[in-house]
């Protein structure tokens, strides 16, 4: 008998594949091996100067007690005024802040699902999305793309996974695993589809800034009335500030989704710290706009290198339009029946584990991401790094046979 052993609903949930291969991957630098990481989630750039200065001045003035739940009012109206750059028309009574995009969504999961409920999720898909939904006591329901269409799924293949369970359509544009960036057009006809059916939209905007090229971002609850009223809008400073250690997010949605979800986190978190709060209000009230152009080009330069450099590598391909985010799928079943140190290449992970033995570069092999023939690069480490890595990645594959 173990009397700790954890519940039947904790012990199906196994740790974020991408979190154990970044602690690896920064494990094996600590210990002094020449690894470059690429499976970061977050850009390297430092946190945006007036969040560090705000939270500096909460702990002066002693801003360090509990909070009311959904937040500090001030904070509320900042997120509202930000979301509605985008033409949405949230009040900050509808915004609940919460500890980063995460506890936003398994908030939203928890308020809007009962036992057997289904989430259509676009496939490939955030390695988060099945934990949190099963959590929750939803279900996952993979909607995935016709080979060849750029990973980008259609309206037709929404309307053919709903079932009567069918409860939320969850959106992700720009997409984390593959980097895509639907149209407003693709995703107001995606959004018709909850309309028809009187299904939820979860639309996790969190890299919302990473746009880049000539696509451009499109918040899914400025869509129209009807995709409004039944859109929950998820988001944070997590990825736009570099702030991904504070720990701010949000939700948007109905005022009383909004009060359903301040009534959760009264009891589970009583609120977000109230420095970190501050300190999103540093971020979001600052005139940023010179310094944020400068690291999104930054990343731009960055993923265009990537692309090109993934291009050129034979038996590598890149997969749909990586215009956002800052990561991108490589397709890697050209290499499968090669081999390298008496291993043979039969899968992504085979990729990935001798990528890391031989060239002591890191990358995340797909499958948690419902990818499993792709390997997730992220580009956001300095360029002298970058290089460096593509340039071990070709050799390594030029090397095997
Ligand atoms: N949604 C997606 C698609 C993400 O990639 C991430 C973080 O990696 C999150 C949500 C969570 O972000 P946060 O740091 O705000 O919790």
């Amino acid at each position: 008998m173990n009397p700790l052993r954890p519940s039947a609903r904790a012990a199906a949930v196994p740790p974020s594949a991408t979190a154990a291969l970044d602690a690896h991957a920064k494990a094996l630098v600590a210990a002094g091996a020449d690894v470059i990481n690429l499976t970061s989630g977050e850009p390297a750039f430092p946190t945006v100067e007036p969040a560090a200065r705000a939270a500096e001045q909460a702990i002066a003035e002693d801003f360090t007690r509990y909070t009311p739940a959904a937040g500090v009012p001030e904070l509320r109206a900042a997120i509202a005024a930000h979301l509605n750059r985008h033409g949405t028309a949230y009040e900050a009574s509808r915004v609940v802040v919460t500890a980063g995009a995460k506890q936003a969504l398994h908030h939203a999961f928890t308020a809007l699902l009962d036992p057997g409920d289904e989430v259509l999720v676009p496939a490939p898909y955030w390695v988060s999305y099945p934990h949190l939904i099963a959590l929750a006591g939803g279900t996952l329901i993979p909607v995935r793309p016709a080979p060849g269409a750029g990973l980008k799924v259609t309206p037709e293949q929404v309307r053919e996974a709903i079932t009567d369970r069918t409860r939320v359509l969850l959106l992700n544009s720009p997409a984390n695993p593959s980097g895509v960036v639907y149209s407003r057009y693709e995703l107001a006809a995606l959004a018709e589809v909850a309309v028809e059916h009187d299904l939820v939209i979860v639309s996790d905007e969190i890299c919302e800034h990473w746009v880049f090229g000539d696509a451009r971002f499109a918040s899914v609850a400025a869509l129209g009335a009807e995709i409004a009223a039944r859109t929950v809008t998820v988001g944070g400073v997590s990825k736009t500030f570099a702030m991904t250690g504070w720990r701010i997010g949000w939700l948007a949605a109905s005022a009383e989704l909004a009060s359903t979800v301040t009534a959760l986190q009264s009891h589970t978190a009583s609120a977000p710290s109230s420095i970190a709060q501050r300190a999103a209000l540093g971020a979001l009230t600052a005139d940023l706009g010179a310094e944020l152009e400068r690291r999104r080009s930054a990343l731009d330069a960055r993923r265009l290198a990537t692309v090109k450099a993934i291009g050129d590598v034979p038996g590598l391909r890149v997969d749909g339009d990586p215009e956002g985010a800052f990561f991108l799928l490589a397709d890697v079943t050209g290499l499968y029946g090669k081999a390298c140190a008496g291993r043979t290449v039969t899968s992504a992970a085979d990729f990935a584990a001798l990528l890391l033995a031989e060239a002591q570069v890191a990358v995340v092999p797909g499958a948690d991401f419902a990818a499993p023939d792709h390997v997730r690069i992220s580009y956001t480490v300095p360029p002298e790094q970058l290089d460096e890595a593509l340039g071990r990645l070709a050799g390594f594959v030029g090397a095997l046979s």
